[in-house]
């Protein structure tokens, strides 16, 4: 099965012409690696434009955040239907970014039903910001995932993806280990089966923090995931480009 890797720019980069020239070179290592999905969420102002000068199916686009209403008096915010129309199939849901700027467990529901009803993939994100010895950080992913999960019914889990993020690895220098996100991924689909039922079992999981082209391999091969969300491997094409050959040569 091809590795889903999802590339989040955050708030990067500054300019049109460096978006387009990050997307170009995330385009040809896309179309050198047969064997990877690839998904890009650039910052909502340069997705239709990158969206509508790319000609090619390989690159699918995330928003990085959207609102589940379809309108409204919400200041500065993009619906998941406006993302829609601006020609993303993915959002990104609870990124411990936005979760630190007020993201709660309910909004993370409401926006998976609703990026659910319309046809998007919900990629939900998940993680403890801290681990301790008494293995607190499971009870916070179970909790993450049940509220995340609440509207889904169990015939959408397919569509559904799960991130695992440890927000303690989240831009910093090493990933955590394959081994330890093996523990997590049965864990994951655990959790997902007590709540929803057996076709919980199917669920896609991604993992997410300080991945790069040195430690993907290893996490894809040895870590139970589908796949892998990255943030600062893909704002730069240099980077993005070794991520991929990585993977592609590893698969
Ligand atoms: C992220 O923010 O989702 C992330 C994985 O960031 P980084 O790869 O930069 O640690």
């Amino acid at each position: 099965m091809k590795s889903l890797i999802v590339g989040n720019w955050k708030m990067n980069p500054a300019t049109l012409r460096e978006a387009k020239l990050l997307f170009d070179a995330s385009r040809k290592a896309a179309d050198r690696a047969p064997h990877v999905s690839v998904v890009v969420a650039p910052p909502s102002i340069f997705i239709r434009d990158l969206k509508t000068r790319y000609k090619g199916k390989k690159i699918a686009f995330a928003a990085q955040h959207a609102r589940a209403e379809s309108g409204g008096a919400y200041t500065g915010d993009v619906s998941l239907a406006q993302y829609k129309d601006a020609g993303c199939s993915y959002v990104i849901i609870g990124h411990a970014e936005r979760r630190a700027l007020g993201e709660t467990d309910e909004d993370t529901g409401k926006k998976t039903a609703a990026a659910l009803a319309l046809k998007l993939t919900p990629i939900l994100c998940v993680g403890e910001t801290k681990r301790g010895s008494g293995g607190e950080h499971f009870d916070v992913v179970r909790a993450q995932l049940r509220a995340g999960l609440l509207g889904v019914e169990p015939a959408q889990l397919g569509r559904v993806v799960i991130a695992y993020e440890p927000v303690w690895t989240i831009g910093k220098t090493e990933a955590m280990s394959p081994a330890n996100m093996h523990e997590m991924a049965i864990f994951i689909r655990k959790s997902v089966v007590d709540a929803k039922g057996p076709s919980g079992m199917g669920i896609k999981i991604l993992y997410g923090g300080s991945v790069d082209e040195t430690s993907a391999p290893e996490m894809l091969r040895n870590g139970d995931v589908h796949g892998l969300l990255v943030g600062r491997a893909s704002e730069e094409g240099a980077k993005f480009t070794a991520l991929l050959q990585a993977i592609e040569y590893a698969a």
